[in-house]
């Protein structure tokens, strides 16, 4: 981290990790030899563009993730994604704020550094998130009946690391409890409120550890990072 700094780093750590059937909170699986969570960590305290880093952690282990996240900040995480990181940026006290998922494992800080220079390069813009092109065809379909395919050329799967204005953010994340509970992530609470959202262009590996399958896969690019430029 440097000193000009410019942006606080929240990542969202409170998932139950569920669907991965760890027994306990995804953000302290193992994945190559340390916790999800570190991971993240690691790669945003190399950032030059993140000061700060506050991390909403799994209701009740606060303690745990304080003693594993050096400098960090640690706030309870809330009952949704959206919820814990509007826990979380109530302790950010700077302009610009990059949310990351601490699923993502494999996010490195040039891509965190990227999504933030873009944001403050454009000062039109409320927020930019990291994306990638779809690959496969995509059908609409109901009742299991295609409906139609849908042109992907202007379809992006989009991913975190996602940089805000913290004041739109703040905006955004004030709304009812439901409503949160059904934003699959922060930039479309920015979108619904008529804000301006980019796409940063992203096609390399940066997996979201759900299933059992995605953890193998997170751990065999992690353990061999020469397969990837991290
Ligand atoms: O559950 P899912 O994989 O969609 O969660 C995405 C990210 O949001 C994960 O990093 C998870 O830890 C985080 N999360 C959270 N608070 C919740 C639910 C999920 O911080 N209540």
């Amino acid at each position: 981290m440097s000193a000009d700094a410019l942006a606080t780093a929240v990542i969202a750590a409170a998932g139950s990790g569920d669907r991965l059937g760890a027994g306990g909170p995804k953000a302290f699986v193992e994945v190559a030899g340390k916790p999800l969570l570190a991971w993240s960590l690691a790669a945003l305290e190399a950032a030059d563009s993140i000061g700060s880093i506050v991390v909403a952690a799994p209701p009740g282990n606060e303690e745990e993730v304080l003693a594993a996240a050096g400098s960090a900040a640690v706030v309870p995480g809330g009952a949704s994604r959206s919820e814990s990181v509007a826990n979380a940026l109530k302790e950010v006290g700077s302009e610009l704020v990059l949310v990351h998922d601490a699923a993502r494992p494999l996010a490195p800080s040039r891509l965190f550094d990227a999504v933030v220079s873009e944001l403050a390069a454009d000062s039109d813009c409320d927020a930019v998130v990291a994306a990638a092109p779809v690959a496969d065809t995509l059908k609409r379909a109901l009742a299991g009946r295609v409906i139609e395919t849908v042109p992907r050329s202007e379809l992006w799967a989009v991913q975190t690391p996602q940089a805000f204005r913290a004041k739109a953010l703040r905006e955004a994340l004030d709304a009812e409890a439901e409503t949160l509970a059904k934003a699959t992530d922060d930039a479309s609470l920015i979108e619904a409120a008529g804000g301006v959202v980019r796409i940063f262009g992203w096609d390399e590996p940066n997996l979201k550890v759900t299933t059992p399958a995605d953890l193998a896969i997170a751990e065999a690019l992690l353990a061999r990072p020469s397969a990837f430029a991290r």
